[in-house]
């Protein structure tokens, strides 16, 4: 069982409404799934003309088109975390970090709240302010205790795709 796209547009969605309810969505937020990457759990930008999104997008014209930018932030989560393995508070906690960069106007039409994206431990503060703390901490938790086996033994089934 693998999880999809859909899955993690529910999760943000949920996050949305309990924890960044203040934090308006002025475009569309587009989450994925991308490659496996070991390193990079998530990450957020700005979408270009040369961002494989077309395939999703032109199923969330709709959404898309009542937003009052018309710019599109893309969200993509690793696709290691696709393995229902990784417990949902996990990926929770890593959507949960890109939307306080949007939150703080990063890839997003939002005015800037802080000067850099991750200095001054602002991510674990805004975790903290929103009610998520336990997620992150759990979460870190979890990473540092399993995230190496993880890939060990993903690699060890499957060594030639995750090369
Ligand atoms: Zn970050």
């Amino acid at each position: 069982m693998e999880r999809n796209n859909e899955y993690l547009e529910e999760r943000m969605y949920n996050l949305w409404e309990n924890n960044f309810s203040d934090i308006p969505r002025k475009n569309f937020v587009l989450i994925k799934f991308g490659k496996k990457s070991y390193r990079q759990l998530g990450s957020i930008k700005l979408a270009n003309k040369r961002t494989k999104i077309k395939n999703i997008l032109k199923n969330k014209v709709d959404e898309w088109e009542i937003q009052d930018e018309k710019e599109v932030t893309v969200i993509t989560i690793t696709g290691f975390f696709a393995d229902v393995y990784v417990p949902d508070y996990v990926i929770d906690a890593t959507i949960a970090h890109e939307m306080i960069h949007y939150a703080h106007g990063f890839h997003s039409p939002l005015q800037k709240r802080v000067e850099h994206p991750h200095k001054g431990n602002v991510i674990k503060k805004e975790m903290s302010n929103r009610g998520l703390l336990n997620l992150y901490i759990n979460s870190e938790k979890w990473l540092k205790n399993n995230w190496t086996d993880f890939i060990n033994r993903k690699l060890r089934r499957n060594p030639i795709s995750y090369a």
